[in-house]
């Protein structure tokens, strides 16, 4: 069921708990894979069903440009979450989102804003996702939301800013070649495809070091090498995305291939040296 209002939404809820997966559309076999989740949460905790929003959030975007052409398909996208198990796909309009005069004002938590990594390169951008998660999980009023790893940061935001939903993540899901789907990947062009699994090549060169600045400088050689502009590659603590420490750490690539920013992550395994 599509429903594009708040009413709409409301009727379909009804006073029961639902789970929630917020998209900007675009949606492939990662976003197929949130929608599983959540369908299996609502199965398991007897829940309204699983809702999917779509809706292409202007305050998180730091480039007009990437704004105007993100790609918008939405015939698709509903015959998608309709197969991947959704009940509920609710595209809200900008003014329901953000109805004029009113202004929902978030406290960033402090992983959002760790020196060198997003908010060096997308100020903002935080503020913006911070802005929107709180604003659908006041439309929506979900039990649980289903997040992806892909994004590892905003993830570890998501969960940090204090809203009282449960968030539950979902694992990244891969092209055969190891490339993690994006929605921007159709974006890349000619030799650039094939040039983009260097950042999964990276990640996995990392886990062959045993250091985390040995494991940074094996992925920035590695994007190096096959021509990306890298912002970040780094090793960090997976949770707090501080200096790594005694907690399970995460590496975290961002760099740009043509016109397409890519962004992934994986988990980094610090090896003893007496191994
Ligand atoms: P977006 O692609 O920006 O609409 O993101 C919507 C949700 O899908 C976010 O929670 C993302 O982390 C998640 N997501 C995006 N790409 C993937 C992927 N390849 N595998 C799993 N989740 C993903």
């Amino acid at each position: 069921m599509v429903v594009h209002t708040q009413a709409e939404y409301d009727a379909w809820r009804g006073g029961r708990g639902c789970v929630l997966v917020p998209t900007m559309g675009a949606l492939h076999a990662g976003h197929a894979a949130l929608i599983a989740i959540g369908a299996a949460l609502v199965r398991a905790r007897g829940l309204a069903g699983c809702a999917v929003t779509i809706f292409v959030n202007p305050t998180q975007f730091n480039e007009p440009a990437d704004f105007e052409r993100y790609p918008r398909t939405l015939g698709a996208d509903v015959r998608l979450c309709r197969d991947a198990g959704a009940a509920c796909v609710f595209v809200p309009s900008v003014e329901t989102v953000y109805p004029t005069g009113a202004r929902t004002e978030v406290q960033l938590p402090e992983v959002a804003t760790r020196p060198g990594l997003e908010d060096a390169f997308r100020p903002g951008h935080f503020a913006g996702v911070c802005r929107v998660v709180s604003r659908l999980f006041e439309l929506t009023r979900p039990t649980a939301a289903v997040f992806g790893a892909k994004d590892w940061q905003q993830l570890q935001v998501v969960r940090a800013m204090g809203h009282g939903v449960e968030i539950v993540p979902g694992a990244t899901v891969r092209e055969a070649d190891g490339l993690a789907m994006s929605s921007r990947n159709r974006f890349l062009r000619g030799d650039e495809r094939g040039r983009a699994v260097a950042v999964w090549r990276a990640l996995t060169q990392a886990n062959a070091q045993r250091t985390a600045p040995d494991a940074e400088a094996a992925m920035m050689a590695a994007l190096q090498q096959a021509g990306l502009e890298v912002e970040y590659a780094a090793v960090r603590d997976a949770e707090t995305l501080g200096p790594v420490g005694a907690q399970p750490a995460r590496a975290l690539i961002a760099a740009r291939l043509g016109s397409v920013r890519l962004i992934d992550n994986a988990p980094w395994v610090e090896r003893l040296a007496s191994l």
